[in-house]
């Protein structure tokens, strides 16, 4: 597969996704796009709409209906990973870094407090 943009908070998402979303469209993308990851999957990381992204309704020609909002769960997510917009990193390392840092280093709770499915994520958290 050729490189996957994907926002930071992104790197969340994929741990937690149980086949809800946006839409029908948008579920089936998002599940195609996980199925694909693997440990080397080259990742480039994005302040804007990525991979993800471009299946969802919200999306309207590349900016989210929650730009605003959104940009500052990545600004979090990006923080404690310490990874920066542009950067090309493995599916491995990016994973492993969304664990440690953030869902394994309780702070799930802060990086994605103003997101409407943090409930999914944090429920066994
Ligand atoms: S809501 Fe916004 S950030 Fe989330 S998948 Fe849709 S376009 Fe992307």
């Amino acid at each position: 597969m050729s490189v996957i943009e994907l926002r930071p908070h992104h790197a969340l998402c994929v741990h937690f996704f149980e086949g809800k979303g946006y839409s029908e469209g948008f579920v089936r993308h998002m599940t195609d796009v996980i199925e694909k990851l693997c440990d080397d999957t080259e990742i480039e990381i994005t302040d804007s709409c990525d991979t993800i992204c471009s299946a969802c309704p919200e999306n309207t020609d590349g900016i989210c209906r929650s730009a605003d909002k959104v940009s500052e769960i990545d600004k979090r997510a990006a923080e404690y990973m310490g990874i920066k917009p542009g950067e090309h990193i493995s599916w491995r390392r990016i994973s492993a870094l969304a664990m440690d840092k953030i869902i394994d280093n309780g702070k799930l709770n802060d990086v994605c407090r103003d997101c409407k499915w943090i409930d999914i994520c944090c429920k066994e958290r």
